[in-house]
């Protein structure tokens, strides 16, 4: 589903520059469920950023169901994240204006999708979901648990190919953390290919697939024990 090739990437700092990605190999395949680790500031959200088309400053290829999104404009990215990707952040980034309702309805809204098509989606959401008690509730009447649920809801209503998360239970206890890995683990199992940050082996474990990045460098994959260490 994802190849990424030579991905490099470097902010400007001062007189310089810092690298945060190093030369970023990686196939991703359809169903998987990867999870990156590896220590702050190692350049895990800078390459899940990267993934999410979030960031456009990279280098490099970077293949989405065999489209070059390397070669695409910044319109030709927005059309191809809204596509297929959904994001889940740590801090959950729900509006806090807008009820349950509203901000799961959010990415639809972009979309030109007949108005009854659309509600029954939003019905069928909160209901798959479980919230549909919520849905008049605004983000800072839930628990933590509670809004990362929407979250994920808002990130998957519009089917996603590939959903990515930040730290998704960061700001969870461990009994919502560990619900809502059960909630990916079912979207991995019904197809969806899954991408998380993450510092929890128990979160790991979730998944299929570990690497690891380090200093920039991919330094660690679990489905490739021969990956040579250029770091
Ligand atoms: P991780 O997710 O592994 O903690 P990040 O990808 O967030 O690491 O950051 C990698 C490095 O890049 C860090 O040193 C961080 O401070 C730096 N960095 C990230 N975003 C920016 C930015 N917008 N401007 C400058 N430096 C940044
Ligand atoms: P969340 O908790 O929702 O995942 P964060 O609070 O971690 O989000 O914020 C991450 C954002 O801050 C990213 O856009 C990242 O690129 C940016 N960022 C991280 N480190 C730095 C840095 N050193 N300088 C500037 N921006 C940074």
């Amino acid at each position: 589903m994802i190849q990424l090739r030579n991905i490099e990437r470097s902010y400007k700092t001062g007189a310089g520059q810092t690298w945060v990605l190093r030369r970023i190999n990686l196939d991703i395949r359809e169903g998987e469920f990867l999870t990156i680790m590896g220590p702050s500031g190692a350049g895990k959200s800078s390459l899940l950023n990267v993934l999410a088309l979030l960031d456009d400053q990279w280098l490099g290829e970077y293949w989405l169901k065999d489209e070059p999104v390397h070669a695409m404009n910044r319109k030709q990215r927005a059309e191809v994240a809204k596509r297929n990707i959904g994001m889940v952040f740590q801090s959950y980034h729900l509006l806090d204006d807008l009820t349950v309702q509203e901000n799961i309805d959010l990415p639809l809204s972009y979309k030109n999708m007949p108005r009854n098509e659309r509600q029954g989606l939003v019905a069928d959401t909160l209901d798959r979901f479980q919230i549909v008690g919520k849905k008049d509730l605004y983000p800072s009447q839930l628990s933590g648990g509670q809004q990362q649920l929407v979250g994920i809801a808002r990130a998957v209503i519009h089917k996603p190919v590939l959903l990515l998360a930040d730290e998704p239970t960061g700001n969870l206890h461990s009994s919502q953390a560990k619900e809502i890995m059960e909630l990916f683990k079912q979207l991995n199992d019904q197809g969806t290919t899954i991408v998380q940050v993450t510092h929890s082996e128990v979160n790991a474990g979730f998944g299929n697939r570990v690497i690891e990045v380090r200093d920039g460098w991919m330094t660690m994959d679990s489905a490739n024990p021969d990956l040579a260490n250029p770091g």
